[in-house]
């Protein structure tokens, strides 16, 4: 278990970054293993506060395992993750739901709850973890709607969405909160290739808005475009990181450029 988090040791983790930004994620050494098997192996990564950070590498490489571990989907088996400085290992009950509350999570399959409309979806964690009144959550949520280009779908059930509608919910729910962070676990991949684009352009609106977004994506053109920064993973090491232009003009690493020659 990490012990690292006496004030001490998070005072030591609140320098600037050296352009002056302050950090949203810190990783520090951190692995996990599943059983026998070590998926995450001593990542150190730091993330600036607005930045938007693509996350590729093969199948396998540990891509959802190291974005899962930020708000705790999945536990550390040893390091430290300090999110806007904090260490955030041990935390637990209102601590946990506190965290998660500053970081949205965008799933690969959506994972809307099927019983619930659109606008439902988008306000429940408003009324069920914080309080609100139905009333003033779902104007909330309708703000967001519209902010997806869903409006018109509030009273929709996600069976009755198709797939980029629904991950645009999923999106808009993942806002309600007022995030600072917000994290994309492959949110393209489950969708057929014309409903992409859709999807795409609500992520870009979002991208350089303020919010810190971490995106794990085989959509090479999102990381070239409107990525500040590519993260190459593969065996469960970041093996490069680099702007975009590099990345994808020049990388460096063998497993990089193989994996390039592959996906473009
Ligand atoms: P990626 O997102 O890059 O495809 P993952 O983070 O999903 O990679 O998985 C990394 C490795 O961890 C894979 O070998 C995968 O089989 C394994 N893994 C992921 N989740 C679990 C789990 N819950 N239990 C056991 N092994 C897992
Ligand atoms: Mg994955």
């Amino acid at each position: 278990q990490p012990s690292s988090t006496t004030a001490d040791s998070s005072a030591v983790f609140s320098y600037p970054q050296p352009d002056g930004k302050p950090v949203a994620v810190e990783f520090r050494q951190v692995s996990k293993s599943f059983g026998p098997h070590q998926v995450i192996r001593n990542v150190d990564l730091r993330v600036t506060a607005g930045e938007v950070v693509a996350v590729c590498g093969p199948s396998g490489s540990g891509k959802s395992t190291l974005i899962r571990m930020i708000n705790h989907l999945e536990t550390l088996t040893s390091g430290e993750i300090l999110v806007h400085t904090q260490p955030t290992s041990g935390l637990s009950g209102k601590a946990l739901r506190e965290l998660r509350t500053h970081i949205g999570f965008v799933f690969q399959q959506f994972n809307l709850y099927a019983h619930l409309d659109a606008l439902d979806n988008v306000s429940l964690a408003l009324v069920k973890v914080h309080g609100w009144k139905p009333v003033q959550a779902r104007q909330k949520a309708s703000e967001l709607l519209e902010r997806v280009g869903l409006a018109d779908r509030a009273h929709h059930f996600p069976s009755q969405l198709s797939g980029g509608q629904q991950q645009r919910v999923a999106i808009a729910r993942a806002l309600v909160t007022d995030p600072k962070i917000i994290l994309f676990d492959e949110p393209t991949s489950a969708l057929d290739p014309e409903m992409i684009g859709e999807v795409l352009q609500v992520m870009q609106a979002l991208a350089h808005s303020g919010i810190t977004m971490i995106v794990v994506t085989h959509e090479m053109s999102f990381a070239r475009e409107i990525a500040d920064r590519v993260v190459f993973m593969d065996g469960g090491e970041i093996l490069e990181q680099a702007d975009p232009e590099s990345f994808f003009t020049r990388p460096v690493h063998p497993r990089a450029q193989r994996f390039l020659q592959k996906v473009l």
